[in-house]
Parts: structure tokens; sequence; C-alpha cells
């Protein structure tokens, strides 16, 4: 599969006009393949693998947010990076996540190929499916390269997606709380 990738990229070298016997490009091929798989990983994985057990019994019915989770996924339309910070919030009803989990999940689904509004929502139904919370927020602020480094060039420019589901949804004042407590320094 990878050596498969590895042809792949070679040809993609040759298309670009360079030479890929030339010393700095010998091993591309084969780092740009091992990077690919790397960054795409999330396929391999599913929800149950990556939260393996991490659910606890809990009475708190607070709001439980996790704020300024790196985000590192690739557009689905360039095969280029972009680049942020998630936030995700749950109002738990007798199950909470483990802490490094919700991270996870965000990985999980940012290892792919992805449009951030798909991407915010995957995360916010997972972290829903597994907790079975009364309440999910997800917002996701990043800066996509395709734009950044091409096409329109606009270099400060952050996308922001938000899916909000259940009590977030309906109640305006626990969506003003997850919002407020996510722009506070
Ligand atoms: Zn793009």
């Amino acid at each position: 599969m990878k050596d498969k990738m590895a042809e792949h990229f070679r040809e993609i070298i040759i298309d670009l006009g360079e030479d890929p016997n030339r010393e700095g490009l010998l091993d591309t091929p084969k780092r740009a393949a091992k990077a690919m798989s790397y960054l795409c990983q999330g396929y391999a994985l599913s929800l149950e693998d990556v939260v393996s057990g991490a659910l606890f019994a809990s009475d708190t019915d607070e709001m439980v947010i996790v704020r300024d989770i790196e985000l590192y996924s690739l557009c689905e339309h360039h095969l280029l990076p972009f680049i942020g910070k998630a936030h995700v919030a749950y109002m738990p009803t007798g199950k909470v996540l483990g802490l490094s989990k919700v991270a996870r999940i965000v990985d999980l689904f940012a290892r792919r190929l992805q449009i951030q509004e798909d991407l915010t929502k995957q995360i916010a139904n997972a972290v829903h499916s597994i907790t079975q919370a009364a309440g999910v927020a997800v917002v996701i602020e990043a800066k996509h390269m395709c734009m950044m480094m091409r096409g329109v060039e606009k270099q400060n420019s952050v996308m922001t997606t938000s899916v909000m589901l259940g009590a977030f949804r309906e109640s305006a004042n626990s969506r003003q709380e997850f919002l407020q407590l996510i722009r506070r320094k």
C-alpha cells in the first residue's frame, strides 16, 4: 500500500518537472507516502478503538468543556493542511469521558481528508453517541493553507464552524455560557 503510494508520489514529482533521481529527492516518495499515511491514520481507527473504555460514571450535570485542542487536518479539495483549534463541550447525563479522549476523538476525524463543516459535525455526533450527553457543542477555528498559499491568498482569514446539539441548540443560555468560556483568555 505504502509502496504503491510512494510510486504515485514519484510520478507526481516527474509531472511537476523535477528529477526524482536527484539526490535530495531520492527518498522523498517514500517519506511523502509515510507522512500522508500518518496524516490520514484516522481511517484505520474506530470510535471504539479511540475511547477504549475511558467512559466513567459521574453524577455531574454541569457542562464539561475542553478548549484549545490543537487541530491538524487536510482539506479534501486540495489535499492541503488546515490548522487550528477545536473547542468541545458536553452536558453529561451520568457518563463522562476521560479528558484525553476528547482530543483523541478530534484527531480520529481530523486525520482524514475533510472539510471543516463535516469535521465539526462528526466530532459532535461522536461525543454525543459515546456519552449520550444532554447537549454537545463543537466550535472549530482554522486557517486553510489552500486559501493562504494559493488562490485568493487571504493570509489572515480564519474560518469558524460550529455545531450545537440538544441542550446547546435549545437553550440560548447554555450556548452563551459555552461561547463565553471559549473566548475567555
Ligand atoms: Zn482546500
